[in-house]
């Protein structure tokens, strides 16, 4: 990162040196040298503009909940966007840097139904557009009706989506774009019905998950037709530690930090999960969070 900034850059609100233990979820990973953190799209699309420009290479940062995040990182986007949800008719508008979890519940309380199985999903709307987050046989295209990016050269588009752009946990909103906002579509809905989903679903995680304990969810996608944290489960590894990091011996795909687990306990902790649900089961699990390695930046 050049010093000092680019003109483009400096007048966007930005903060040096931040850990990622306060970036993300699981409370580890090195250190942001540069966190940009636009209150605009205008400031957005100048930071992608800049970027693209002088050959920047930038992470994006929604919630830091899905995230191990292995090394330093040098330049990060990090939406504050300052905008509330606004409702109209049965749809609801929200800026990407909006709670997920904030979200549904606002859903809930106008009385609008569909959102409720993301009572319980950490992060940003942002984040959850990009994972196509979801739970409980829902997911955020379900919903979606129309949704905002900027594109890896910083132009802005809005459109509806189309099949192909949201699967399992992906969607196009990769390879340098920026989710921007969305607008779901919902239905109309008794309130107190609502609000009894979504306090079912809640207390369903709250007795099955270890969410007393710093964690990223899931670290494991589910293979077709089984269960990661099943197979983890049978294969005798709730309870295994490396250092403070340890599968949590309530739910086979969690892993949780103890307080001072480090980024590379994670990672060997991983990889022996790895290693031993393909012996036990010849599985091959594939990481549901993203790992963040210096290496595969995105650069423009
Ligand atoms: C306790 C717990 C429970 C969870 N349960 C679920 C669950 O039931 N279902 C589920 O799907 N997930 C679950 N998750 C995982 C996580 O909450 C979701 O994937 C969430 O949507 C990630 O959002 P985030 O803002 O934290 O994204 P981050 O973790 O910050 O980033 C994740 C990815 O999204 C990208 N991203 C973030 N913001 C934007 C943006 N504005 N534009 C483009 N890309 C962006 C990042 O670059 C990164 O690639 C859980 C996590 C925890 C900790």
């Amino acid at each position: 990162m050049p010093f000092p900034l680019p003109d483009a850059l400096a007048s966007i609100p930005h903060r040096r040196d931040v850990p990622f233990a306060r970036l993300t979820t699981l409370g580890v990973g090195g250190i942001c040298r540069w966190l940009f953190e636009p209150v605009s799209v205008a400031q957005a699309q100048a930071f992608v503009r800049a970027c693209a420009r002088e050959g920047l290479a930038w992470r994006m940062l929604g919630g830091g909940s899905n995230l191990v995040v292995l090394g330093d990182v040098d330049l990060a986007l990090r939406l504050r966007f300052p905008e509330e949800p606004r409702r109209a008719g049965l749809e609801l508008e929200a800026p990407a840097s909006f709670g997920h979890i904030k979200l549904s519940l606002a859903a809930a309380d106008l009385g609008l139904a569909g959102l409720e199985y993301a009572s319980g999903i950490p992060g940003s709307v942002g984040g959850a557009m990009h994972m196509n987050a979801g739970a409980y046989g829902r997911e955020l295209v379900d919903v979606l009706a129309r949704y905002q990016f900027l594109t890896a050269e910083g132009e802005l588009v809005e459109k509806a989506p189309e099949p192909g752009e949201f699967r399992y946990r992906w969607s196009v909103l990769g390879g340098g774009r920026v989710a921007l906002g969305l607008t779901v579509r919902l239905a109309e809905g008794d309130p107190d019905r609502i609000r009894a989903l979504v306090e079912d679903y809640r207390r369903r995680r709250g007795t099955s998950q270890p969410l007393h304990k710093r964690n990223a969810g899931c670290i494991f996608k589910n293979p077709p037709g089984q269960s990661a944290g099943r197979l983890i489960d049978q294969a005798g590894l709730k309870g295994l530690r490396v250092g403070d990091a340890e599968v949590s011996p309530d739910h086979g795909n969690f892993l949780v930090n103890h307080g001072a687990a480090t980024a590379a306990q994670f990672a060997e902790l991983m990889a022996l999960v790895r290693t031993r649900v393909r012996e036990a089961h010849g599985v091959e699990l594939e990481p549901e969070v993203e790992i963040w390695a210096a290496t595969d930046m995105i650069t423009r």
